[in-house]
């Protein structure tokens, strides 16, 4: 029987850590401080905004929202973000996206201050990632790391198949990998024989975007087969990117969705709030 990855205890134990560093901050004087940003009104970002506040007022960290109308121009946008960048007491910026279509998000993402950059998508923190300086890291693959760490999963050495290549999940999954010394592979939608490579890995990656398409066929038997996905299907439950119950007979060990690592990106974005007093001073 496959090990199950506790994503909601892992987190749980990150948010006492930085609960407590919080803290240590607030006794010094220094409450950190992040700024949310959403363009319009979309159900999901509201959910993920509103999950984001909560675990700010958790951990001691000030929140600012900001609920811009869906008309919102990109100059306004650019134009409080620019404000947001010179305050001295504002930490964190987080734009929620997706924008609506008239705002040119690679642009938005490129205007928030690198040392404010807590969703770690800024081509300064990418860069950091990539060349090992100091910066922030996209959280849901830091926080993927950190539950394989955490769960006593060793990667030096290892087989590590990403499947998916978008910049805020599959590309800084693989670089974390390869700084964790996994031997990696990233797979993506133009990947010839995907069955064959996936069943190279030793911990499989799976951000594809595709309710449950990781069937037992692409698991080598004793992986660690990580899901990304969230999807909600039409009994209204949440599934993931694998089919759980059918790859569950042949992996070591397996997240589960809900609890796997969505919990953990949340954690990782209270951590790099946290870490940014440090990048900052
Ligand atoms: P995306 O759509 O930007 O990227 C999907 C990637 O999968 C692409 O690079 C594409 O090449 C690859 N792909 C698509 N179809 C494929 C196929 N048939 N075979 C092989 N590769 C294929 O998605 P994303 O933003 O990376 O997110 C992936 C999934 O993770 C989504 O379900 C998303 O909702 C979820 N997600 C969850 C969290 C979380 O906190 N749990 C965070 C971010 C994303």
């Amino acid at each position: 029987m496959a090990k199950i990855i506790d994503g909601k205890a892992v987190s749980g134990q990150i948010k006492e850590e930085l609960k407590a560093k919080a803290a240590e901050w607030k006794e010094k004087g220094i409450e950190i401080t992040l700024a949310v940003i959403q363009v319009g009104k979309d159900a999901a970002s509201s959910v993920y905004v509103g999950n984001k506040k909560k675990a700010c007022a958790y951990i001691g960290i000030r929140s600012l929202a900001y609920e811009l109308e869906e008309e919102t121009t990109q100059e306004e946008l650019l134009a409080l973000i620019d404000e947001l960048n010179g305050r001295k007491d504002v930490n964190g910026i987080l734009v929620q996206l997706p924008l609506p279509a008239h705002i040119d998000e690679s642009k938005v993402i490129s205007a928030i201050d690198p040392q404010k950059d807590v969703d770690g998508f800024h081509p300064q923190s990418v860069g950091a990632l990539c060349t090992g300086q100091a910066g922030f890291v996209s959280c849901t693959p830091a926080g993927i790391i950190q539950l394989l760490k955490r769960s006593g999963i060793e990667i030096a050495g290892k087989e590590c198949v990403v499947i998916g290549r978008s910049n805020i999940v599959g590309k800084p999954m693989a670089l974390l990998l390869l700084w964790e010394n996994g031997t990696v592979t990233v797979a993506h939608s133009k990947t010839e024989n995907l069955k064959e490579v996936a069943r190279r890995a030793d911990i499989l990656i799976v951000a594809v975007g595709k309710p449950q398409m990781i069937t037992r066929e692409y698991v080598k038997e004793g992986a660690v087969v990580i899901d990304v996905g969230i999807h909600r299907k039409e009994d209204n439950k949440l599934c993931g990117d694998v089919d759980y119950d059918d790859v569950m007979s042949v992996c070591s060990a397996i997240t589960p969705v809900p609890g796997g690592v969505g919990p953990m990106t949340i954690a990782m974005l209270m951590n790099n709030c946290v870490e940014s007093i440090r990048l900052q001073s």
